[in-house]
């Protein structure tokens, strides 16, 4: 059936401005880093899709590597887009990125220019697009000079392969580096894409602080823990979810459900329905009520749970009590 986007689509999401560019990302974006690949039930990755766009989801976020297998969810993305997003290209933001292995041999892995340049090429065949709006490098290279890594994300805005650029999970010091050295190339890089939660806040000491001053975007990643901070766990591990799924790649397990943290997602629920949200809505509110965050970048295995996340934008301000109580469960 042809699709056609709600009308209403722009209605009701929020749009913040990413760092000091001329880009606005709708509060909340879609990672497509699970149940996108082959494996997975292309009608559901579809409906998800269609019901992120029709509900002001503007941000398709990608990486060379999604699946499974590697590559697949790009492809599954393509199809998608042919069928139903060609009209609305210029409505959205799709970002890949490269940096964890892909294919064979030295020139697949890491940051060189080489394996860059040949990973875009590949990711856009794979799409069908012409261009990325934004494209990250994936994660920092110990190895590679900065300034050739940070030199091809300059080559590939040259070349109109990419509109933006990005990084991820580089550490405050690097980040920093990697801003500088693009700023004087004359690419600024717009974003920044690092791991945060409630669980996970290691980018409060020192990383967010850069971003602000660098007047770089911050779109944090995995912010419900994988599917931690909602209530989904909390009476064992539910068949079909991520946890449950032996998915690999860095997904979710078993062994990462731990008493400890369960006891903390358990006060948080109550405090959570407290303030009349589920704990998912909470944890995506907790990261929303701090401006220096451009969007925040969830993952869902059904489009009912991309409508549940929205709503958290119904209220993300937290009294000085509320924020005290967090803290106090997130410490003990
Ligand atoms: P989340 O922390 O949002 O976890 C997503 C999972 O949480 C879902 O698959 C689902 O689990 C569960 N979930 C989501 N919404 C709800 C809800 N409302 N109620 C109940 N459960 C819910 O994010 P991800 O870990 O998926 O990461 C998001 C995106 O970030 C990725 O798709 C990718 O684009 C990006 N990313 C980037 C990385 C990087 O290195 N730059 C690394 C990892 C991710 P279930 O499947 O069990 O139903």
């Amino acid at each position: 059936m042809t699709y056609i986007a709600n009308p209403d689509r722009y209605k009701t999401m929020e749009y913040r401005r990413c760092g000091n560019s001329g880009l606005k990302l709708p509060a909340l974006s879609l990672g497509l880093w699970h149940n996108f690949g082959h494996i997975d039930s292309f009608e559901n990755a579809r409906t998800i899709l269609q019901t992120a766009f029709d509900n002001g989801i503007t941000h398709f976020d990608l990486a060379n590597n999604y699946g499974p297998p590697a590559g697949s969810a790009e492809e599954n993305f393509g199809k998608i887009f042919k069928q139903d997003f060609i009209p609305y290209r210029d409505e959205l933001i799709i970002s890949t990125k490269a940096g964890w292995g892909m294919w064979e041999g030295p020139y697949g892995d890491w940051g060189s220019k080489k394996y860059l340049v040949a990973s875009l090429d590949q990711s856009l065949k794979r799409m069908g697009l012409e261009y990325v709006d934004i494209f990250y490098h994936h994660r920092p290279d110990p190895e590679t000079p900065l300034e050739e890594t940070m030199g091809t994300l300059d080559l590939m805005v040259r070349q109109g392969k990419a509109l933006y650029v990005g990084i991820s999970s580089y550490e405050a010091e690097d980040a920093k580096k990697a801003f500088e050295i693009l700023k004087e190339l004359g690419t600024p890089c717009l974003i920044h894409q690092p791991r945060y939660s409630m669980l996970d806040r290691w980018i409060e000491n020192d990383l967010l602080n850069v971003l602000e001053e660098s007047q770089v975007g911050c779109i944090p990643f995995s912010p419900l823990a994988q599917g931690l901070l909602t209530n989904k766990y909390l009476k064992g591990i539910p068949s079909g979810s991520r946890a449950s799924s032996n998915r690999g790649n860095g997904a979710i397990d078993e062994d990462q459900i731990s008493e400890e943290k369960l006891k903390k997602v358990l006060q948080l629920n109550e405090l959570a329905q407290e303030r009349g949200q589920n704990l998912a809505q909470m944890a995506l509110a907790w990261i929303l009520k701090d401006q220096r965050i451009s969007s925040v970048l969830v993952g869902v295995s059904k489009a009912e749970q991309l409508l549940d996340s929205i709503a958290c934008l119904k209220n993300y301000s937290f009294t000085n009590d509320e924020l005290e109580r967090i803290e106090n469960i997130l410490r003990n």
